[in-house]
């Protein structure tokens, strides 16, 4: 590792390119190098076999690949993969590999740790370290899809910014790793299979709105109820459910994608009539869907999964305001990949 050489990655094809001809070397060079970095994804210069030794020796004199290593890997009884990642620096993320019978989604962190403090989440007690560079994003969907292909037989099918971090509190890097996974020189993977989820940060979701972004918006919801909202996700005082509904109105009018709400039904909690008819209030709002989520216990602290009869409630009364809901199963409990779970314990 040298942290005082640039990390080529960074730089764009252009910046690329002008590197080469101010090197006295031909700007071609330059498409040659990017495709080696990002469409063959080598992690050495010595591998860009049609790169002559000078120039390569130049390229290690003034960059690196900071490429990120799978450093421990989990499979789960039920097919699910969680890779420890070790960036450059140090530091640890993961990332998840689901399979189902219809699709293998990647689930990818965006930050180390998280910049906020839900109380039901392992990794808001990492705190947040630093945020991931969009090479780093790439990086940990290309190990997916290959793991995908070697221990599933088929090619990555989505994507799932629901790992570590908030993506819109690293919105730059995030949309510039999505824009990678698109490009024909990256994955070339449709937007439409690519979501982002966020805790709910309405300033940034009127950005994506502005800068017309094709991919799918998941907000964690949890509570349509303001004061409850707050209790559990502390950082809801700071962007509280008016300013957050108003946002999703403008993301619905400016981009027509319906928005899903992430929410887990907590005995004691949420699990009232009156916090079912908050959410059906606020669904309507903007055109949306409701994904009941299982909770993964991180602890045996107050959270408890609602029982049956609650979340029977919760799809009955969705289902009556043509709400459409779906209940998302665990996967991966025994090695404590699923949401919420991920916080570097191995
Ligand atoms: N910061 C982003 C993405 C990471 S969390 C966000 O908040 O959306 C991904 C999803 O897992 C979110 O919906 C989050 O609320 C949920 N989650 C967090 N902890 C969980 C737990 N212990 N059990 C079930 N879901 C959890």
């Amino acid at each position: 590792m040298n942290t005082k050489k640039k990390d080529i990655r960074a730089l764009s094809k252009e910046e690329l390119r002008d590197f080469f001809v101010n090197v006295g070397d031909k700007a071609f060079r330059g498409n040659q190098v990017y495709e080696w970095l990002w469409n063959k994804g080598i992690h050495s210069f010595e591998d860009m076999t049609n790169i002559s030794k000078e120039t390569r020796t130049k390229l290690e004199e003034n960059f690196v690949i900071n490429h990120i290593e799978v450093d421990n890997f989990q499979k789960s009884e039920d097919g699910t993969i969680k890779n420890a990642v070790k960036l450059f620096d140090g530091l640890v993320v993961e990332s998840v590999l689901i399979p189902t019978a219809t699709r293998t989604t990647a689930c990818v962190s965006s930050q180390v740790g998280c910049s906020l403090d839900c109380k039901f989440c392992a990794t808001a007690r990492l705190k947040r370290m630093r945020n991931l560079n969009p090479d780093e994003i790439y990086d940990q969907v290309v190990a997916i899809h290959k793991e995908s292909l070697l221990y599933h037989d088929r090619p990555l099918s989505n994507i799932v910014f629901m790992g570590m971090g908030e993506p819109l509190m690293n919105y730059k890097n995030v949309l510039l790793s999505i824009d990678k996974i698109t490009s024909d020189e990256g994955l070339g993977m449709s937007p439409k299979r690519i979501t982002v989820s966020t805790s709910g940060v309405p300033k940034m979701i009127k950005k994506l709105a502005d800068d017309e972004v094709r991919f799918n918006l998941a907000v964690s919801l949890h509570s349509a109820i303001q004061e409850k909202r707050e209790q559990i996700m502390p950082f809801a005082k700071s962007f509280n459910l008016v300013d957050l509904r108003e946002s999703l109105e403008y993301w619905y009018a400016k981009t027509k994608k319906i928005i899903t709400y992430e929410y887990v039904v907590w005995d004691g909690i949420n699990d009232t009539e009156d916090d079912i008819k908050a959410l059906v209030k606020f669904c309507k709002f903007a055109p949306s869907k409701v994904n009941l989520i299982e909770y993964n216990p991180i602890d045996d602290g107050d959270f408890r999964q609602a029982d049956n009869a609650a979340i029977d409630l919760y799809i009955e009364y969705l289902e009556k305001n043509r709400i459409p809901v779906t209940v998302r199963r665990s996967r991966g409990k025994d090695i404590d990949a699923a949401c919420g779970q991920l916080a570097n314990k191995s």
